[in-house]
């Protein structure tokens, strides 16, 4: 989508009346100062799944989806990545709760992912440290990092977690939609009531390690139980504000005030379901729906389970929102947790709905664009962009020094 059509995504939205504030575009300063500022390359998104796109349509198959090209039907390409100014992408190496090779299937991710980097050396590099990605990024090049969705993917082996920081895995999400043998999950069964001992052991390996906490997909004591056991701050890599949206997985307010208190950052999640309010009660019923459909579908049939999945929710009339309750989001973490504890986590290709006004990674301009139109200031926008979230992993780093020593 070309900058160009930004009148009429609004215009769409505005049409619906769900939006009350008129946002001219073309007349907006902000617009060009937006693109300004993004010629930086200032994002650092949190969370992207890309990997498992390939994976699930291209049989993982970088010829058949090649991100130096545009990518028709996905999100990501790494043209429309420098379009939208990400100077730094955290890919996700998803495997699925229910995968009956977690492990296995986590490593062929890292694998694809560090294939896709080292394909396209003028544009992607790996970084391992925060140096590292203000370096690449300040070489006009994408620094690429990944994290592990979700805890399952460990098989309770804490050798597997060294593995994969050695892989270059920086973050951890605890869990992702089922509870797991040591962390209950948002949207899963609750087994333990936060996490188990093992869990808390390790939330403090991967402490050792220099490697985030990720809370997002948590349930809200996983969430509260990991900020204390975590020596460094933690981070919820694609998640929103509970009292905006009251989706399970988003996070209420007295864990935006601990992660206030102990620095850690709320990645900003672009799904309407996570975003929109009624939406996010339609979301969450689809969900519950879409679990009892996967115990139809076997182990290894990805494509056929996505297929049935597209069928369940064709022809959904949702409100999808835009780009301004994406802002709403960013301006109530900055409210409620402060203005360094909230950045950017898409979730793009990990989402089958899309706000309008944010299509795909070239978009993200157009948050810049609305925080300016909101009178927010060049350095605390810089702070949602990826300054923040390049803090966090900073202290990640400093607290695994100490730990080490
Ligand atoms: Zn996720």
């Amino acid at each position: 989508m070309s900058t160009g059509d930004q009148r009429s995504l609004y215009s769409r939205r505005h049409a619906t009346g769900t939006e009350q504030t008129p946002i001219a575009v073309d007349a907006a300063p902000q617009a060009e100062k937006a693109r300004k500022i993004h010629t930086r390359l200032p994002v650092i998104d949190g969370h992207n799944d890309l990997a498992w796109l390939i994976r699930t349509r291209a049989e993982s198959d970088l010829d058949i989806a090649d991100p130096r090209r545009r990518l028709d039907g996905y999100h990501t390409d790494v043209p429309r990545l420098l379009e939208g100014g990400v100077g730094a992408q955290f890919w996700s190496v998803y495997v699925p709760s229910w995968s009956p090779a977690p492990l296995r299937h986590t490593i062929e991710q890292i694998m694809l992912v560090r294939r896709m980097v080292d394909r396209d050396p003028e544009h992607l590099r790996m970084a391992k440290t925060a140096t590292d990605i203000a370096r690449i990024r300040g070489n006009g090049r994408i620094a690429c990092m990944m994290g592990a969705e979700g805890g399952h993917c460990i098989e309770g082996s804490l050798g597997v977690l060294r593995a994969l920081y050695e892989l270059g895995v920086r973050y951890m999400t605890l869990t992702h939609s089922e509870s797991n043998d040591w962390a209950d999950s948002a949207t899963g069964e609750e087994r333990h009531g936060g996490l188990t001992d093992f869990g808390e052991v390790v939330v403090h390996e991967m402490n050792r390690l220099g490697m985030m906490v990720d809370i997002s997909h948590v349930s809200h004591d996983t969430m509260r139980h990991a900020i204390r056991a975590s020596r460094a701050p933690v981070i919820a890599s694609h998640s929103n504000a509970y009292s905006l949206a009251p989706h399970p997985r988003n996070i209420p307010d007295d864990v935006l005030e601990m992660i206030a208190d102990t620095g850690g950052v709320v990645m900003i999640n672009f799904y309407p379901g996570f975003l929109v309010a009624e939406t996010a009660e339609k979301a969450h019923g689809i969900f519950t729906a879409g679990r009892r459909l996967r115990s139809r579908f076997g182990p290894g049939e990805e494509e056929a389970f996505e297929q049935a999945m597209r069928e369940l929710v064709a022809g959904r009339d949702w409100d999808r929102g835009s780009v301004t309750d994406v802002v709403d989001h960013i301006e109530y973490v900055a409210r409620i947790a402060g203005v360094n504890h909230v950045g950017l986590g898409g979730d793009f290709d990990g989402i089958d709905m899309t706000p309008d006004g944010l299509e795909d990674v070239s978009r993200y301009p157009a948050i810049t664009q609305e925080l300016l139109r909101r009178r927010w200031s060049d350095p605390d926008i810089d702070k949602v962009l990826g300054k923040n979230t390049l803090s966090v992993l900073h202290r990640a780093e400093e607290v695994a020094t100490i730990g080490r020593s």
